[in-house]
């Protein structure tokens, strides 16, 4: 299985503890239960800071599609800079902070979507020439104009990336031999011209081919902004920073990406001298935070195998499950949380509640014998856990959060 996020400890009844509440205390209330520590958010960014060059105008965004739980958004808003949006109800769930800064991303932008981010004074991420044309549109001339920055599809994408998304024909942004006429047009037509925003890819562990990413991103905005004749205001660097998850993966070297990008920054071409820039992350500062906790609610052996079969599933934990994208299943971390730290003494396979073979949250690990009524924990469920499962299938029990 996967390496179990450093810092988590046992109490001394052997019982996890998640920040500052013990695991028997959150699930009292009911299993499954997703528990988010407010204080591995609060380190996680507080590491960022420290580790990114302090450039004054490197800013942190919260991508909010990673976990819009709205207890959590409400912790990590004064944490962060701004928030990265990708669908109308996210926009809902953040725009009560306004005027802290907001751009919307994404593909299939409705005409709500696009007046919603034109009156509101939203950074649009412009995803397709049919998005400015909207955003032009719904211009009231006698407020604000349009904020528009163009989502760039670049020629290259993040290598060794989980998710990649750069260097292909693709559904997000605009090719970018095309973006520095557009950038014109929107320059010609008065619209609020904000930058550039490239996003090559996610999770990924390595710190070099993240800061060959960055590199390339300040490279491709800086000759696109020559290209136009402007400066940037801003350009999204994009984010891909990834966690560990599995056997053999080592965390990314945060120091080391840090250091690359002052290196970058320091020597970015002076078209790109007053520019502002933005990373964005999501999993890289909640994923660890997140534990899953859910209860056994059988025990069974069935040719040599034995089974506990658990009161969650891939409902509310697909990821765990394999089949949120991965092209190989693989463990997450596991753990009996209420005998955490003790000897690992059996193997067991963790099921759902599912009635699909799909159910599969951690195959033949080693744990301590664990039995009915047990609780088991599954790390790194910060990010894309509830939100990215299909909690409606099958119709069990829907999963409570809480920010501890
Ligand atoms: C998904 C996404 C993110 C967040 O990715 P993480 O891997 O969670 O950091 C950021 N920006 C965009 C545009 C995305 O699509």
């Amino acid at each position: 299985m996967g390496p179990i996020p450093a810092g988590f400890a046992a109490g001394a009844d052997g019982d996890l503890l998640i920040g500052r509440a013990r695991a028997s205390d959150l699930v009292r209330e009911g299993t499954p239960v997703f528990a988010y520590d407010r204080d591995r958010i609060e380190e996680q960014i507080r590491l960022f800071r420290a580790a990114m060059p302090s450039y004054p105008g490197l800013k942190l965004h919260y991508a909010v599609k990673a976990n819009p739980n709205p207890d959590l958004l409400s912790f990590i808003q004064p944490l962060v800079d701004g928030f990265d949006v990708a669908s109308e109800r996210e926009w809902h769930e953040v725009v009560r902070w306004d005027p802290m800064p907001i751009s919307w991303a994404g593909p299939g932008k409705t005409e709500l979507n696009v007046m919603d981010a034109v009156c509101r004074g939203v950074t649009l991420n412009i995803e397709s020439e049919r998005e400015f044309k909207l955003a032009l549109q719904f211009w009231d001339r006698e407020v604000r104009p349009p904020q528009i920055a163009v989502r760039v599809n670049p020629p290259f994408g993040l290598k060794g990336s989980g998710m990649k998304m750069g260097g292909l024909a693709s559904q997000f942004g605009v090719d970018h031999e095309r973006v520095a006429p557009l950038v014109r047009r929107i320059i010609e037509a008065g619209a609020e011209w904000r930058g550039l925003h490239v996003y090559a890819g996610s999770q990924s562990l390595s710190a070099e081919a993240v800061s060959e990413m960055q590199r390339a991103t300040v490279g491709l905005a800086a000759e696109i902004a020559t290209e136009v004749g402007a400066t940037p205001p801003e350009v999204n660097l994009g984010g891909g920073f990834g966690i560990p998850y599995f056997a053999g993966d080592e965390e990314l070297d945060i120091w080391a990406v840090g250091a690359a990008l002052k290196e970058t920054l320091d020597a970015r071409p002076a078209i790109l001298g007053d520019t502002k820039f933005v990373i964005e992350l999501g999993r890289w500062l909640v994923g660890e935070a997140g534990v899953y906790l859910t209860r056994v609610v059988d025990r069974k052996v069935s040719r040599g195998k034995t089974f506990l079969v658990v009161d969650g599933g891939l409902h509310h934990m697909l990821a765990a499950s394999g089949n949120f994208g991965q092209l190989l299943r693989r463990n997450y971390p596991v753990a009996v949380a209420n005998r955490f730290g003790a000897e690992a003494e059996e193997e067991v396979t963790v099921v759902g509640c599912l009635c699909t073979p799909l159910d599969l949250l951690a195959d033949e690990v080693m744990l301590p014998r664990a039995e009915v009524g047990d609780v088991i924990a599954i790390f790194c469920a910060g990010a894309y856990g509830l939100s990215a499962s299909p909690q409606a299938f099958l119709s069990q029990a829907e999963a409570r959060e809480v920010l501890v």
